[in-house]
């Protein structure tokens, strides 16, 4: 479910949340029809409810009472498995979390966006870095599972701030993060700064790079990216004036991050060239690159399309073709990482 704006006390100078997700501004009320229309018809095994958007723990009591009724009466019936919401760091009191364990919640994403205190003043957050390490402190100490959302490229964010941000990320050992590298949107304070000279967004290749290492860096960590870049639809485009904004980016970072962790292995390996890897099917999708663009680059490290097998799920497998002893066989180990160039 999506409140775009519901409980935000401010309005975040890059936040354009209708836009973003597509939903329109609604009454809770309205919102919680529909999501019951949908769960009625829906068939098969229960799912999560999740509610999206706004400052979930900030929403005024009567909507949230609505909210955590609806919830405890959905669960009661089976139709939803557990729920789960996003919040921003800085509204979460003892009450209001008791109050979300008790109607099933199990997952509490912050939407923190940076921890460091220059970025989020220039955002207009309202809150510090230390507030932000607090909440996921708070988030765990409830017992709940939590999410960290990032925002790499947001104003007074550079390259090492954002670097900084993910391994600050890593270390609050969160059970899942995704990333949202900023992007201008038409109507927004920052498209103002843009506008005029005062905001400049990260090249879309720059931020692919940074993506891929963000991704290596929390994998490596045991930390699952469940979304990489918000959901690309084309009137995105007219909506978007500019930032890193690309149908697969996602897939552009997740593919850099994998050849880099090959890359990683081949030069461990010392082999000559060619090299043959095995590579689980699941990563089909993502081993060549968006239309093939890393093709070249395997090529650099003697991997031609000859020597690639695919196999069952697992981690790859990459060896030297001249020899095939054990000992030249090499496994990644789950989630190395390695640095992007
Ligand atoms: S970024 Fe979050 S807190 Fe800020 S205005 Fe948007 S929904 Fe509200």
């Amino acid at each position: 479910m999506f409140l775009p704006f519901a409980g935000c006390r401010t309005r975040c100078i890059f936040c354009a949340q209708h836009i973003q997700t597509g939903a329109e501004r609604r009454s809770v009320a309205l919102t919680l029809e529909d999501a019951a229309r949908q769960l009625d018809l829906l068939e098969g095994d229960a799912p999560d409810l999740a509610f999206y958007g706004g400052t979930f723990t900030a929403l005024p009591p009567e909507d949230l009472a609505l909210c955590l009724d609806f919830t405890r009466a959905r669960l009661k019936r089976g139709q939803i498995r557990a729920a789960r919401c996003s919040t921003r760091p800085d509204c979460l009191d003892a009450e209001t979390l008791r109050a979300l364990e008790d109607s099933g919640f199990y997952l509490l994403e912050l939407g923190i966006q940076s921890f460091q205190d220059k970025a989020l003043k220039r955002a207009r957050r309202g809150y510090d870095g230390d507030t932000a390490r607090r909440a996921c402190a708070v988030v765990r100490e409830a017992g709940f599972a939590l999410g960290i959302q990032l925002m790499p490229g947001m104003p007074g964010l550079d390259a090492a701030g954002a670097a900084r941000d993910v391994r600050v990320a890593a270390a609050e050992n969160p059970a899942c993060a995704r990333l949202y590298p900023c992007l201008v949107f038409a109507g927004t304070e920052l498209a103002e700064l843009w506008r005029r000279g005062l905001y400049r967004p990260p090249e879309l290749a720059a931020t692919v790079s940074f993506l891929a290492w963000a991704i290596s860096r929390l994998q490596t960590a045991g930390i699952p990216v469940i979304r990489t870049g918000i959901a690309y639809t084309p009137e995105l485009e007219k909506k978007v004036l500019a930032g890193p904004l690309h149908p697969a980016l996602g897939n552009m970072a997740r593919s850099l991050a994998l050849f880099c962790r090959i890359r990683k292995q081949a030069r461990r390996l010392a082999a000559k060239p060619p090299l043959e890897i095995t590579i689980p099917r699941s990563l089909q999708g993502e081993f060549w690159g968006h239309k093939g663009e890393l093709a070249e680059k395997y090529l650099e490290i003697g991997i031609d399309r000859r020597g690639v097998r695919w196999g069952n799920e697992g981690e790859f497998i990459l060896r030297a073709s001249e020899d095939e002893s054990p000992s030249e066989l090499w496994k990644n180990a789950p989630g190395a990482g390695d640095h992007v160039s």
